[in-house]
C-alpha cells in the first residue's frame, strides 16, 4: 500500500532527498516549500511521478502559515490520513559569538527548530493514521551532554528545545500507537552543511528512512543518528 508523507523543507538538502527516495518507493509525498513557484527540482519530481507529489507553500515558522496548510489537507488526503511526517525544515545561523548573540536570531531559531515543528504536529494530529511515525531532524549540535564549546547557540538551544517537543509528542501520542523521533542525519553535503561535510545527502536519507522504518513504539521518543545509533540527549 503507498504510505502517505508529508515532508517539510523539501525543495533542497536533505528534505528533497527524502522526497525522492519516498517516490521511488512507491509513495505519495505532500512536499512544503516555503516558495514553491521556486522549488524547480520539486516540479521536475512532480512531472516525473505524475498524481504522487504534491507541492504546497508552508513556513514553519509561521502559524498562519500551519492554519493554510490544514486548509489543503482535505483535498489532498481525501478520507485518508498520513503515515509519517518527517519535520526536515530547519535553519542554522552561522556566525554568532559569545557577546554578540542576537535576541532576534535566538528567536527565529526557536520559531523554526522548536515551536513550529511541535505546534505543526499539534495542528497536524488528527491527520495521523494509529501508527503512524513523526520524524523530527534534530542535530547532534542539540545535545546537551556532548556540547563543551560555545559555537552555533542558537541552533543548538533550538534543537534541544525541539528535542523536548519529541519526547512531549511521544508520550501525547503513545496511546494513539504514534512513534516520535528524534533523529541526527550526520554531517551532511547541503548548504547547511557546508563544504566539510562528510556524507552524501542521499546516504544520509536512505540510512534515516530504514530507521524510521525499523523503529515500533517501543522505540518512540529515541534520539538516533543516520545508523541507527543512539545519541546521548
Ligand atoms: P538546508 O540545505 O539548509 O535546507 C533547509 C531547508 O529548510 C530548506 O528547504 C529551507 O527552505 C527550509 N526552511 C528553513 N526555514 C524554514 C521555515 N521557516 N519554514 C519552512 N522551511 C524552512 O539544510 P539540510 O542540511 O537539508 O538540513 C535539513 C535538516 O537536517 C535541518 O533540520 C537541519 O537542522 C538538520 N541537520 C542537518 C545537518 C547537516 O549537516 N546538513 C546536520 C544535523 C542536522 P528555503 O529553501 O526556503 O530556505
Amino acid at each position: 500500500m503507498p504510505r502517505n508523507i508529508l515532508v517539510t523543507g523539501a525543495n533542497r538538502g536533505i528534505g528533497l532527498e527524502f522526497t525522492r527516495q519516498l517516490l521511488q518507493r512507491g509513495d505519495h509525498v505532500i512536499a512544503t516549500a516555503r516558495k514553491p513557484g521556486q522549488a524547480h527540482a520539486l516540479d521536475a519530481l512532480a512531472g516525473d511521478h505524475p498524481g504522487r507529489l504534491h507541492v504546497v507553500p508552508l513556513d514553519v515558522a509561521e502559524a498562519a502559515s500551519h492554519k493554510a496548510l490544514l486548509g489543503e489537507l482535505p483535498l489532498l488526503l481525501g478520507d485518508g490520513r498520513l503515515d509519517l511526517v518527517i519535520q526536515n525544515a530547519g535553519v542554522l545561523h552561522s556566525g554568532e559569538r559569545f557577546g554578540q548573540v542576537k535576541e532576534s536570531t535566538l528567536l527565529d531559531s526557536f520559531r523554526t527548530n522548536a515551536s513550529g515543528p511541535l505546534l505543526l504536529s499539534q495542528a497536524l494530529a488528527p491527520w495521523l493514521a494509529t501508527g503512524a511515525k513523526i520524524a523530527n531532524m534534530s542535530s547532534i549540535l542539540g545535545s546537551i551532554t556532548l556540547t563543551d564549546a560555545f559555537s552555533t547557540p542558537s541552533y543548538r538551544l533550538s534543537k534541544a528545545a525541539q528535542d523536548m517537543a519529541t519526547r512531549l509528542l511521544a508520550a501525547a501520542l503513545n496511546d494513539r500507537d504514534i512513534t516520535v523521533l528524534a533523529l541526527h542525519p550526520g554531517w551532511v553535503q547541503t548548504d547547511m552543511g557546508g563544504d566539510g561535510a562528510s556524507v552524501p545527502a542521499e546516504e544520509s536519507a536512505r540510512g534515516l528512512l530504514g530507521v524510521i522504518d525499523a523503529a515500533t513504539i517501543a522505540d518512540s521518543g529515541r534520539f538516533l543518528d543516520w545508523r541507527g545509533r543512539e545519541i546521548a540527549w
